[in-house]
């Protein structure tokens, strides 16, 4: 099978259509149209094979992930997906594995309203990248820049699980209760972008990331970006039934939950008088939210507290940073 036909029987049909693409996948490029009143937002990821994801991840949750990420980041700045295009490097044609992939991107498709309207595809060691652009009313954009002093600090779901069911697939930890072990591995394989919480946090919050790196270097953008601090207290951290049931040492739990990644749930800051509205709004939608700090006019300060004691995690662990 040549690229071509790859493209055609498998990327090109299925997925979503949207009515502002006016020319999809096939041509030389494709043609778009942003709504009056609009703003578009893009952001692009990578992920490649051994750092990313482990060699042999089932081709859905490859796909699972790459587009996740990408719609996170755009929840993150409160814009609501739009386009997606892919570039798809692949070590050689294997059909099933494209059939599965695929199959994934357009059922998210379908799910998120997006349509996929292009793309490249080469051969290489297995890496995916993906564009995703989204829409927002003009200037509403979501930043990490705006947390001020006094603003409440949110996140929502739980945090730590994925960092889990990654340790659990590497042989770092036992987790002998199945349904848990289940669980935690899908989390780390199928992260949730927080898609309707992003724009339901538009002219809300004062500023928001998602959680990709763990919380605690992530809140370290929004507090550097805004130049404020922050006390976070870690005995309020959202911990799911099955980290905390699995995870007995205390320690240990909030050492995934604070700092390990992949969670990709959103961190925000709103003022206190927003603070019971975005509570109720999220929760009308099912969305868990928990306040776990506030923000502090000490420029640059994350202080950790547990049970009001200040607390301090072991350097090395604190959130993943590439080329480190
Ligand atoms: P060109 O050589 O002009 O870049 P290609 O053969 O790479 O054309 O692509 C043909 C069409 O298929 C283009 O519309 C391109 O956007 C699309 N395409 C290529 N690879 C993919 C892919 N992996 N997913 C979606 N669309 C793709
Ligand atoms: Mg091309």
């Amino acid at each position: 099978m040549k690229e071509f036909d790859l493209i055609g029987n498998y990327f090109a049909k299925g997925g979503y259509v949207r009515k502002d693409v006016l020319l999809g996948i096939g041509d030389d490029a494709a043609v778009t149209k942003v709504p009056t009143g609009q703003c578009v937002v893009t952001t692009t990821d990578t992920l490649v094979e051994g750092v990313h994801f482990l060699a042999d991840t089932a081709p859905e949750a490859i796909a699972h992930k790459a587009i996740a990420v990408n719609l996170s980041d755009l929840a993150a700045m409160g814009a609501e997906p739009a386009w997606i295009s892919l570039s798809l490097s692949l070590p050689s044609i294997d059909e099933s594995w494209v059939k599965a992939f695929s199959e994934k991107i357009h059922s998210l498709s379908h799910y998120f309203s997006f349509q996929l309207i292009g793309g490249d595809t080469v051969q290489g060691p297995l890496s995916i990248t993906i564009t995703a652009q989204g829409f927002i009313p003009d200037d509403n954009q979501i930043t990490r820049s705006g947390a001020e002093p006094s603003d409440w600090l949110l996140v929502t779901g739980c945090l730590g699980d994925a960092g889990v069911g990654l340790d659990i697939l590497t042989d770092k930890v036992i987790v002998s209760n199945a349904e848990h072990a289940s669980y935690l591995k899908n989390r780390h394989w199928f992260p949730t972008p927080r898609v309707l919480a992003g724009t339901t946090l538009r002219r809300v919050a004062t500023s928001c990331i998602d959680v990709s790196d763990g919380l605690i270097q992530d809140l370290h953008q929004v507090i550097s970006r805004s130049e404020v601090g922050a006390i976070v207290h870690l005995d309020k951290l959202p911990i799911s039934e099955a980290l905390g049931k699995n995870i007995e040492n205390l320690t240990d739990a909030l050492t995934y939950a604070a700092t390990a990644g992949d969670d990709y749930e959103l961190l925000f800051t709103v003022p206190e008088e927003q603070r019971v509205y975005i509570e109720t709004a999220l929760a009308s939608y099912n969305i868990p939210v928990t306040c776990i700090g506030q923000i502090t006019g000490a420029a640059g300060k994350i202080d950790l507290r547990l049970d009001e004691q200040p607390f301090e995690f072991e350097s090395k662990k604190i959130g993943f940073e590439h080329f480190s």
